[in-house]
C-alpha cells in the first residue's frame, strides 16, 4: 500500500507569483495513494527539508513528490534529505512546475492547472518507482585538457600541482594559444610573452604533464571517471627526439610562400616551419600541403642539411589510446571572418586590419620587428583610425549578439602604446559605447583620453574606401555632436567580434556536451557551476565557454583545474542506478540495442532461459551496469519491449502520460 507525500513549493515568489500553490497542494492530495500534500515557501532550504522529514515519519510515507524548480538544480538535494529520513532516494520525483511552469506562463489560472497535472504525472510515477541503489566505479586518475593556449596550461599546471598526471593535446605545433600572439596586454601592460613563456616552460618540464602537441581527439567513448579517448599525432616528418631546435632547415627551406598563420598572413613562411621563436615543443614540422618533397618528390633540402638526421618523410599519422578519469575542453576563440563587412574594405584594402593583425605588427618578434608601418607600402602611419564592435552587438545576421567583452580595454591599450612608440600618431576610436567594468579598467581606458588625447568618438562607421592620394577615407557619423564625418586615415584598425574556435561543435559532440547557439559550451549552471558542462566529468576553462579577458580566462583555468581535481582525489564514483535491464525472456537477440548503446554496454550471451515454461539456451542481451549511462537509447531500440530502463521503465512513462491525459 503506497502512502505518497506531495511538498509544493513557492520559490519565493518565482512559483507562488504565477501558481496557486495551495490550490495544487489541495488538488494534488486527492489523487490516489497521496496521503499528505503542503506549500512551503523554500522546500530547499533547510527548514523545508525538515518539514519533509517530519512527514515521511509522522505519515510512514512510501515516496514522496516535490513540485518544484527543475531535478537538474534540486533533484539531488531532496533525495538526500528523503535518505536521511529513510526513504530509499530514488523513491522522490520531482515535478518541473518552475522552469517548465511559472517562469514560461502569464495567466495564474493556466499555469495553476498545468502545475497540477504535473504533479499528478509525478504522482503516477512514483506509484511505481521500485527502491534502486546506486553502485560504484572506480576513478583514473588522469585528466586530459584539449587546447593548449593560457586556459589549457593553467589548468594543467594547477591540476599536476595537485600530483595528477595531465595530457594536453593541441592541435597546433606549440601550445600557447592566442595569448602568445599577443605584444603587451591589459590593465597591466605588461608583455603577454613574458608571462606566458615561463609557463609554457613550466608545463613542459613538469613531470606529471604530457604535451600533445599537432594533434587532435579522434574519438572519446566512456564516462566520468573512465573516458576512453584516442588522440590522433598527426605526422610532423621531424623526429621530436633527435630535433635540436637549431633552425637550419627553416632558414634554407627555399619554399617560403605559405602566408604565417601565426602573424595572421602578414608575411609569409617556409613549408618548414616553427609558428614562433619561443614555441613549445621548440621542434618544426614540415607543412605536408606546401612540401616540394612531400607534394613532388623533389627538394629534400632539409634532410639534407640536417645534421641532426631528424627528418624523415615516411613519417604517419599515429594513433593511440589513453584513458582519463575527467575532461577539461580549453578550446579558446578566433576572430570572425569579415567576409559580410564589405562596408570596412578589409578584403580590398590592405591598410584595413583586424586588432589581432595590429598586435603582430607592434610586437618585436612580429613580421616587422614591432614597427608599425601600412601593409600596403610599408610607410609609417599618421593617423589611425579604430572601429569598435566590428561583428559584435550585431542584430543584423552578419555578425554575433553578445558583446565580445575584451575589444573596450584592448583598443585603449593598443591606443596608448602606439602613442608611447609614435607620439606624433593622431589616433581616433569609433565606439558604441565603452565598456570597462573589471578591476581598474575604467581608470586604464579614461588614461587613454585624458593623458594620451585618444579622440574617442560616439558613432558608426559606416564606411571605409581608398581616397584618390592612396590613403583611407573613413565616413561616419558623430553621435554626440549630430554631424557626419569624413576623415583620412592611414591604418583602420577593427576590433573584430571573437567566436569560439573552429571545430568545437565536433568536440562538443564527441564529448556529449552541450553548446549554446553561438557556440560555446554550455556551463552546467551559470552561476552555482559555472565550470562544469552539464555531461559529468567533462569541465571548462577560457573562451571556448564565453568571451573573457586572460585574468579571468586565468582564475576560470584554476576553477575547472579544482572541480577536476576534487574528481581524481576519490577512488570510487558513485554510479546512477537507472540503469538498463534485459528481460531475457522478451529478447529475441535482433543486436538493436548493442548497436545504439553509445557506450558499449551492452553484449551477447547464451543464456539459460525460461520461455512458456521449457527450458531453452538462446543468445541474450545483457547490460553491463558499471558502463550503462542510463541514456535509454537502447530501451527505445527494442522491438520486443525487453530493454527497460529502472527507474524510467515503460510503464512508468505510460502512467505519467495517462495522468496527464486524464
Ligand atoms: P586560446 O588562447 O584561443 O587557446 C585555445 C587553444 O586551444 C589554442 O592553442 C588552440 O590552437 C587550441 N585548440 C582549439 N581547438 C582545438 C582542438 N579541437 N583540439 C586541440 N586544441 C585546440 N586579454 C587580456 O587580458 N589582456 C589583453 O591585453 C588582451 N589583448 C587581446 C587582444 C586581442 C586582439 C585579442 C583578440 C584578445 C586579447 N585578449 C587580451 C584576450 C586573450 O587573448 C584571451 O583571454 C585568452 O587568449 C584566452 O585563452 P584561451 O586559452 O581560453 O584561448
Ligand atoms: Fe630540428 Fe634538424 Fe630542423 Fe635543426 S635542422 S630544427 S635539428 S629538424
Ligand atoms: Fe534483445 Fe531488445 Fe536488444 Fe533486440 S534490442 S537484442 S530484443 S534487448
Amino acid at each position: 500500500m503506497q502512502r505518497i507525500g506531495v511538498f509544493v513549493c513557492h520559490c519565493g515568489t518565482n512559483i507562488a507569483a504565477t501558481v496557486d500553490v495551495k490550490r495544487v497542494a489541495e488538488t494534488l492530495l486527492k489523487e490516489p495513494g497521496v496521503v499528505h500534500a503542503e506549500d512551503y515557501q523554500y522546500m530547499c532550504s533547510e527548514a523545508g527539508q525538515k518539514l519533509i522529514g517530519d512527514a515521511i515519519k509522522e505519515k510512514q510515507l512510501t515516496g514522496i513528490v516535490v513540485c518544484s524548480c527543475s531535478p537538474r538544480m534540486h533533484e539531488n538535494t531532496f533525495r538526500k534529505a528523503a535518505e536521511r529520513y529513510g526513504i530509499n532516494p530514488y523513491l522522490v520525483e520531482i515535478a518541473n512546475i518552475r522552469e517548465q511552469c511559472s517562469w514560461i506562463h502569464k495567466d495564474k489560472e493556466e499555469a495553476t492547472e498545468k502545475a497540477i497535472i504535473l504533479g499528478r504525472a509525478a504522482v503516477a510515477k512514483v506509484m511505481l518507482n521500485a527502491p534502486l541503489q546506486a553502485g560504484t566505479s572506480p576513478v583514473t586518475k588522469r585528466a586530459l585538457v584539449i587546447g593548449g593556449g593560457i586556459a589549457g596550461i593553467q589548468t594543467a599546471l594547477d591540476i599536476a600541482d595537485a600530483g595528477f598526471e595531465v595530457d594536453i593535446v593541441e592541435r597546433t605545433p606549440s601550445i600557447g594559444g592566442r595569448m602568445s600572439q599577443l605584444d603587451k596586454t591589459f590593465p597591466t601592460l605588461d608583455c603577454a610573452a613574458c608571462i606566458l613563456t615561463p609557463k609554457m616552460v613550466e608545463a613542459n618540464a613538469h613531470e606529471k604533464i604530457t604535451l600533445f602537441t599537432w594533434s587532435e581527439v579522434e574519438k572519446v567513448g566512456g564516462f566520468v571517471g573512465d573516458f576512453k579517448v584516442d588522440i590522433r599525432k598527426k605526422a610532423r616528418y621531424v623526429d621530436m627526439d633527435k630535433c635540436t631546435g637549431c633552425g637550419e632547415c627553416q632558414a634554407k627551406c627555399p619554399n617560403k610562400k605559405t602566408p604565417n598563420e601565426f602573424n595572421r598572413g602578414l608575411n609569409n613562411r617556409s613549408a618548414i616551419y616553427t609558428p614562433f621563436a619561443q614555441a613549445i615543443p621548440n621542434v618544426p614540422v614540415i607543412d605536408k600541403n606546401a612540401c616540394t618533397y612531400l607534394k613532388t618528390g623533389k627538394c629534400g633540402v632539409c634532410a639534407k642539411i640536417c645534421k641532426a638526421g631528424a627528418i624523415n618523410y615516411e613519417a604517419q599519422d599515429e594513433i593511440i589510446t589513453r584513458e582519463y578519469g575527467a575532461i577539461v575542453v580549453a578550446t579558446g576563440f578566433d576572430t570572425i571572418k569579415l567576409d559580410k563587412f564589405n562596408e570596412y574594405g578589409y578584403n580590398t584594402n590592405k591598410d584595413v586590419i583586424t586588432s589581432l593583425e595590429l598586435e603582430r605588427l607592434m610586437n618585436a618578434a612580429g613580421p616587422t620587428g614591432g614597427h608599425v608601418v601600412r601593409p600596403s607600402n610599408g610607410e609609417d602611419p599618421k593617423t589611425i583610425v579604430f572601429v569598435q564592435c566590428v561583428g559584435s552587438r550585431d542584430t543584423t545576421c552578419r555578425g554575433k549578439t553578445y558583446c565580445s567583452k575584451i575589444c573596450c580595454m584592448y583598443t585603449a591599450k593598443q591606443a596608448m602604446l602606439l602613442k608611447d612608440h609614435y607620439p606624433w600618431l593622431d589616433i581616433h576610436v569609433f565606439y558604441i559605447d565603452v565598456r570597462t567594468p573589471g578591476k581598474n579598467f575604467d581608470e586604464f581606458y579614461r588614461r587613454a583620453v585624458e593623458e594620451y588625447d585618444v579622440d574617442y568618438i560616439k558613432g558608426q562607421v559606416g564606411k571605409v574606401s581608398e581616397a584618390e592620394n592612396g590613403r583611407l577615407l573613413v565616413q561616419a557619423s558623430d553621435l554626440l555632436d549630430n554631424r557626419q564625418i569624413k576623415m583620412e586615415a592611414d591604418l583602420v584598425v577593427l576590433a573584430t567580434a571573437i567566436e569560439p574556435n573552429e571545430g568545437v561543435r565536433r568536440i562538443a559532440s564527441m564529448l556529449t556536451a552541450s553548446i549554446d547557439t553561438n557556440d560555446f559550451l554550455t556551463e552546467a549552471h551559470a552561476k552555482l557551476r559555472p565550470v562544469e558542462s552539464p555531461t559529468a566529468g567533462i569541465f571548462l576553462s577560457g573562451v571556448c565557454q564565453g568571451p573573457k579577458d586572460i585574468p579571468e580566462t586565468v582564475a576560470q583555468a584554476g576553477a575547472a583545474a579544482s572541480k577536476v581535481i576534487g574528481l581524481l582525489s576519490k577512488d570510487h564514483l558513485v554510479t546512477n542506478p537507472c540503469t538498463a535491464k534485459c528481460n531475457q525472456v522478451y529478447c529475441n537477440g535482433c543486436s538493436n540495442c548493442e548497436k545504439v548503446c553509445p557506450y558499449g554496454a551492452i553484449s551477447y550471451d547464451e543464456q539459460m532461459v525460461i520461455r512458456f515454461g521449457a527450458r531453452e539456451t538462446t543468445r541474450v542481451a545483457t547490460v553491463n551496469t558499471a558502463l550503462c549511462q542510463g541514456c535509454g537509447a537502447c530501451t527505445v531500440a527494442c522491438p520486443s519491449g525487453a530493454m527497460d530502463l529502472q527507474g524510467f521503465s515503460n510503464r512508468q512513462i505510460l502512467a505519467e502520460v495517462d495522468a496527464i491525459c486524464r
